[in-house]
């Protein structure tokens, strides 16, 4: 008996489960057999046996059969399953022994009729308690046997051939219905493990489809679902939270020269440092590649969340050494707090992604948290993009031109392309306004495309020696279909592909070193040249320059301002000079805007200068002029 109870827990509350289920029909059918034996002996048999013992059993088992009524849906733990289901079944097996001494004490006051009735009643009985306590099958035994017994008796004491059939039928098909109890508790038992294996699985695999396997953290759809559930309970009571993004700064790079062996180690050290320091009081996510995500519950005001993203960052940056590799990788963190800036999960997640833009456009390795001003910035960037979206290109984007000359011979080399945008929305939008929209929106190459045609075809009025020099976007230069495209254009402009060079940015290589590499080299074996625009300004690396087949340097014009008076300015404009000299790559200073800078950047060795000195940028038709009538600071210059 108490092997079965103390079957595992789960077994135990899958029982009660059935069994409680099961329990109010019993008792239902219990009363109203204790209500027939009433009706039938009451005048026959003397009135304990006939109406007290049939009462009170009555009594009890209406009682109990309201109670397991109330309770029949209610989950219970193992232990009160057990020990609910001990009590009841002691209630049953006691009411089989009252029922059985009932009838065992009618029996001599029976005639043959009344006697047939016990038979049939102890019967009914026994079936229904096989089949009622079928998943408790020592209990359904010992209650079935106890009133089994008391039918053979009262069979025996009638002393007819009929009788003693009937008892052998009885007990023949009674012995079919304990092996069906059998067979069917064994099923129940498979059934339930079965059940308990699916249940197990099914976490197992909602377990995995919400973690990310390379590093343990919660995955991408797990923060989804986790954000809705926070933001659900900051609303609830009334709490602040902030949902962060933070992007691995360099981690390209690490991939690209160590393999994604390293990449991965990386990335597992990278969310270990971060949940082992901060795990306590931020929830980490990994979102893919080399994005996290995270949510803190905020205590007091903003001014901590800067400092965590911050820690974050640090905590990033301590170098990591895996076997006799030692690498460094650094982060951005963007971050929104609710309900302050947005109330929505999707704007909560687009405003930090935003923030997350900004610090890294704004130099990297920062946090920034998600403001007023950068809410206002976006919403005029949507307006950008709704109007680039809208634009009719062809007619909407052209090129100035802006000269780099040759200060020693005093003439043009290449002429810059800088695209300029007259929306009839927006008026005239400067390029550093549209140009980030448009890569953010995936416009840019449609822009690329119509700025080359419209560059190319001005240069059919140029003289065979002045270039071109035209501005490629981080997203044209690792997109392989589009640098094809690029090299069909200026093939079928007729231009000489070598009067042509276009100009990367650092920022651009970082998002894929080695495909943007191998476009350059696409570019190059084309004919064209290759330029690295904006030098020192972004995550500046000599090694770029050494591993890159460049054919120029520009050199950015912060370095240009009052480069006559600062040494330091001076010192690396020099320094880049005689790097690109060794390299055998050319030079250019771009920004140079008086007479003064020209001559310092002169003394420091650099003859190839761009700015306003010479020439602001000019329309198509003014660089005609320009070419034939050199300009004010090119006659300067020759004076
Ligand atoms: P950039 O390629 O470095 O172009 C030089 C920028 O510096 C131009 O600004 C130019 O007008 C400005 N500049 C030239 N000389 C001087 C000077 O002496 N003083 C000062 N203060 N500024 C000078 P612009 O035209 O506003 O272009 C800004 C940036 O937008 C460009 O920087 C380039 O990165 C991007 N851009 C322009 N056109 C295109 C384009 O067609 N495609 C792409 N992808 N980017 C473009
Ligand atoms: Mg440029
Ligand atoms: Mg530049």
């Amino acid at each position: 008996m108490s092997s079965s109870i103390s079957e595992d827990n789960n077994l135990i509350v899958a029982q009660y489960r059935s069994f409680a289920q099961k329990m109010p029909p019993i008792y239902a059918g219990l009363s109203l057999a204790m209500a027939c034996h009433i009706y039938s002996f009451w005048s026959i048999v003397p009135w304990v046996w006939s109406v007290l013992c049939p009462s009170l059993l009555m009594a009890g088992a209406m009682v109990r059969g309201i109670w397991w009524f109330r309770h029949r849906n209610t989950p219970a733990a193992s232990d009160v399953a057990q020990s609910r289901l001990q009590r009841a079944t002691r209630l049953l097996f006691a009411a089989a022994l009252v029922v059985a001494l009932m009838d065992y004490m009618a029996v001599p006051y029976l005639d043959l009729h009344g006697k047939y009735y016990l038979v049939v009643e102890l019967l009914v009985l026994s079936v229904v308690s096989c089949v009622s306590l079928i998943h408790l099958r020592h209990y359904a035994n010992l209650v079935a046997g106890v009133v089994n017994l008391a039918m053979l008796y009262v069979c025996w004491s009638m002393n007819d051939f009929y009788a003693s059939l009937s008892a052998a039928i009885a007990v023949l098909f009674l012995a079919v219905l304990h092996a069906c109890v059998i067979s069917y508790y064994n099923d129940f038992k498979m059934l339930e493990q079965a059940r308990r294996e699916a249940q197990r699985l099914s976490s197992r695999n909602a377990a995995l489809a919400s973690s990310d396997m390379l590093t343990g953290l919660p995955n991408r759809r797990h923060f989804f679902a986790m954000l809705d559930r926070v933001l659900e309970r900051a609303r609830m009571k009334s709490r602040r939270f902030a949902v962060g993004i933070l992007d691995l700064d360099g981690f390209k790079p690490v991939n690209d020269s160590y393999g994604h062996r390293v990449g991965d180690l990386v990335l597992c050290e990278v969310a270990n440092r971060l949940t082992s320091s901060l795990g306590k009081a931020v929830s980490f996510y990994r979102l893919g590649g080399d994005e996290y995500a995270f949510i803190v519950i905020l205590k007091g005001d903003d001014a901590p969340l800067k400092e965590l993203g911050q820690t974050m960052i640090s905590l990033i940056e301590a170098p990591m050494t895996f076997g006799d590799v030692t690498v460094a990788v650094s982060g951005s963190v963007g971050m929104a707090v609710c309900p302050d800036m947005a109330e929505a999960a999707d704007r909560l997640f687009e405003y930090a992604d935003f923030a997350l833009y900004h610090a890294k456009r704004t130099g990297r390795a920062r946090a920034e948290v998600f403001s007023p001003v950068h809410r206002e910035e976006l919403r005029a960037q949507g307006a950008i993009e709704q109007a680039i979206r809208v634009a009719d290109m062809d007619a909407e984007f052209y090129p100035m031109f802006q000269p780099i000359v040759d200060t020693e011979t005093g003439t043009t080399q290449h002429l810059e392309a800088l695209a300029r945008w007259n929306s009839p929305v927006l008026g005239a939008v400067s390029p550093s306004q549209f140009v980030p929209v448009a890569e953010r929106a995936g416009l840019i190459s449609a822009i690329t495309l119509v700025m080359l045609r419209k560059s190319t075809a001005a240069m059919r009025h140029w003289p065979d020696h002045v270039g071109l020099s035209f501005n490629l976007s981080a997203c044209d230069i690792i997109n392989s279909v589009m640098i094809m495209r690029l090299i069909t254009e200026v093939e079928q402009s007729g231009v000489n592909p070598r009067r042509i060079v276009f100009e990367l940015t650092e920022t651009a290589l970082l998002q894929d070193f080695s495909l943007a590499r191998e476009n350059i080299e696409l570019l190059r074996r084309a004919g064209i040249h290759v330029a690295l625009d904006d030098f020192g300004t972004g995550y500046s690396s000599l090694s770029h320059v050494q591993n890159l087949p460049l054919d120029k340097l520009k050199i950015d014009q912060r370095f240009v301002a009052d480069i006559e008076n600062n040494q330091t300015n001076q010192m690396i404009v020099r320094s880049l000079i005689t790097l690109c000299r060794g390299i055998g790559i050319s030079c250019v200073v771009e920004g140079a805007e008086t007479n003064a800078q020209v001559e310092a950047l002169r003394e420091l060795g650099c003859h190839s200068i761009q700015g306003y000195f010479f020439a602001k940028p000019m329309s198509e038709q003014d660089v005609v002029t320009y070419l034939n009538v050199p300009a004010e600071g090119l006659n300067r210059l020759a004076g």
